[in-house]
Order: structure tokens, then sequence, then C-alpha cells
């Protein structure tokens, strides 16, 4: 099947204010790809750079270096101008949707927003039979296009987010923690309607959370980043049966075991100590300082991310 999203060891350093040699180490030679339909799930603490991969792919950031392909087009170097176009066929929702919205505007200039950017219409008015389907296919009523953004709840906004992203009928959506922000009763059903829409639309998602958890149910593979690298990526169901670096073994223990007697036999260790500074990572394996495996090596050469067997990719020197 063909790849709608691929992503060629991309790079992102922000410079370290009132410092000339200093780089923030953000996203650090990551490579992947999505087939056209399917969801990857990127995964790893707060700091590891998943956000600021998806935000280098939609080029809000500029990359360093690397390649991002969308339909094998590579858009890494073109100027805001030439994006344009490429920017209908890729939206993005992001986790606070109470920051993403206006509160002041009415939901139906916040969902005609994207149709004016793109010069599709000229005012709001003119999309209000499209806008109305919209809001119903999210769950959402009609009659809610001349309420404010502020009368509604998290999941509510979520909901007029997604409307805002799905309106230019892209092909790719970046979700960015689009549940992490809302109440567990409705992050099902946010995911749920996410899915249905990818039935429904075929469209490709790069889902991010910040633990394992969260993009079982969505993703057909799942990758997961430490400190900017990617460390791991495989099938899903690979991941959560048979996870081989230690800091997925990590994030795997840390999910929440509704048994007891389970919760006691747990079988991987879970993660101590703090993710290090992205300004001065550590030598060798970026994981070493924390890694219960570690071997003498390992502080010494990093680690190259390979093909450890069918389709199972891991950056660990535990494994030849
Ligand atoms: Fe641990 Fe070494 Fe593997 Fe890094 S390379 S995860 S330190 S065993």
């Amino acid at each position: 099947m063909k790849n709608a999203l691929e992503v060629k060891k991309l790079v992102k350093y922000f410079p370290v204010k009132n410092s000339k040699n200093q780089v923030v180490h953000a996203v650090d030679n990551v490579s992947f790809s999505i087939q056209k339909g399917k969801t990857l799930g990127l995964v790893g603490e707060s700091g590891c750079g998943k956000s600021t991969c998806a935000r280098t792919i939609i080029r809000i950031h500029k990359p360093t270096s690397g390649e991002i392909l969308i339909d094998g087009e590579n858009i890494a170097n073109k100027s805001q101008k030439e994006l344009q176009s490429i920017r209908r066929k890729m939206q993005m929702i992001f986790q606070d949707p109470y920051a993403s919205l206006n509160g002041r505007m009415i939901v139906r200039d916040l969902i005609a927003e994207p149709l004016i950017a793109h010069n599709i219409i000229r005012r709001s008015s003119e999309a209000q039979d499209l806008i109305e389907e919209m809001l119903e296919r999210v769950g959402l009523q009609k009659e809610h296009i001349n309420r404010y953004a502020h009368e509604f709840s998290g999941g509510q906004r979520q909901r007029i987010c997604i409307a805002r992203a799905l309106i230019l009928k892209p092909d790719i959506i970046l979700c960015d923690e689009p549940i992490s922000a809302l109440d567990v009763s409705i992050q099902a059903q946010i995911v749920n309607m996410l899915k249905q829409f990818q039935n429904d639309l075929g469209l490709t998602y790069l889902f991010i959370a910040h633990d394992l958890s969260m993009v079982r149910y969505v993703s057909d593979d799942v990758g997961v980043m430490y400190l900017g690298k990617l460390v791991e990526l495989c099938e899903a169901v690979e991941i959560y049966r048979k996870p081989l670096h230690p800091y997925t073994k990590g994030l795997l223990s840390s999910i929440p075991i509704p048994s007891p007697k389970l919760a006691r036999e747990k079988v991987h260790p879970g993660i101590t100590g703090d993710i290090a500074s992205p300004i001065n990572v550590p030598t060798g394996c970026r994981f070493h300082t924390r890694c219960k495996e570690k071997l003498k090596v390992c502080e010494e050469i990093e680690p190259e991310i390979k093909e450890i067997s069918d389709n199972h990719y891991v950056a660990c020197h535990l494994y030849k």
C-alpha cells in the first residue's frame, strides 16, 4: 500500500537563548512512514520530542534537516507560500481545546476559518449548510452554530476542533494528544469518533500520546520516542505482546493494571529517574542514565535503530 506520509532522518534543533553553541535536540534523526488510511501512534514522556516532530511535519517549525514526504512530495524545504496547497491535505488537532479556539468567536466563524484561509469561501455564511452538517457529524447540533466557543465543555470544544480540521477534507491528520486534557468518560467517545471518520473517509493519522494505553485501540503501528530519538517501532499488537527496548518495557509497566494480583506479577520494571536534558544529551545511548539493563558499551556508543525481526525496529545494544 502507498505511504501517505514518510519522514526520513528528520532533525529539529532549537538554538538555546544566550548561547552561541548549544542547541535543544528536540527531534534527532527520526524516520517512519504511515500507509494511507492507517494510524501510527507515537508515544513517549513529555519532552521526548513527539509534539515537535508533528509540528515540524506540518511545518509550524522548519526542519533542521531531513525529508517530509507527503504522497511522495518532499515538503521539508518548501516556502510558506508553496505549502499552502499541501496544508489542505494535512491538518492538526491540538491537545488543549481551550487554547486552540478563540472563545469569543462563534462556532460558524471558527469552523469556516480554514475555508476562508484557503480562499474557498469569502465569508462564513456561505458555508452555513456545510458547517451544520459537519457539526452533526462530530456529535454536536446544528443549533450550536451561532454559539460562542466559551459556552462549550472541553469535549465539545475538541469536537469543534475536529470539525475545523475536517472541513478542508484533508488526507492526513496529526493528532497531538487530542484526548489527554479531557475527562476519561469523554476520551473513548472522541477516540471512537476519530476511528469512525478514518473508516468513512480513509484518513491517515499520526496519533500522539504520552503513554501506551492511549494509543492501544487506535494504532496500527506504534513508535516510541525518547529524548528526540525513535527507539522502537513495530506493529501495535507486537509492542504490547513483545516489547524489546527497556524504555518501552518501562512505559508498559506504568500503565495502571486493574487487578492487584496482576499488578504484583508485573513482568517489566518501571522507569526511575528523570529524562535527561535535551541540551546536554547523554553520550552513547540516551537512555543509559535510567536503563536497568545497560551494558558497558551503552555509555560510549549510540545504538542505531535496526530491524530485529519482521518490521520490528529497535535502537538498543541488547539486540544484534
Ligand atoms: Fe539500555 Fe543499553 Fe539498550 Fe540503551 S542501549 S536501552 S542503555 S541496554
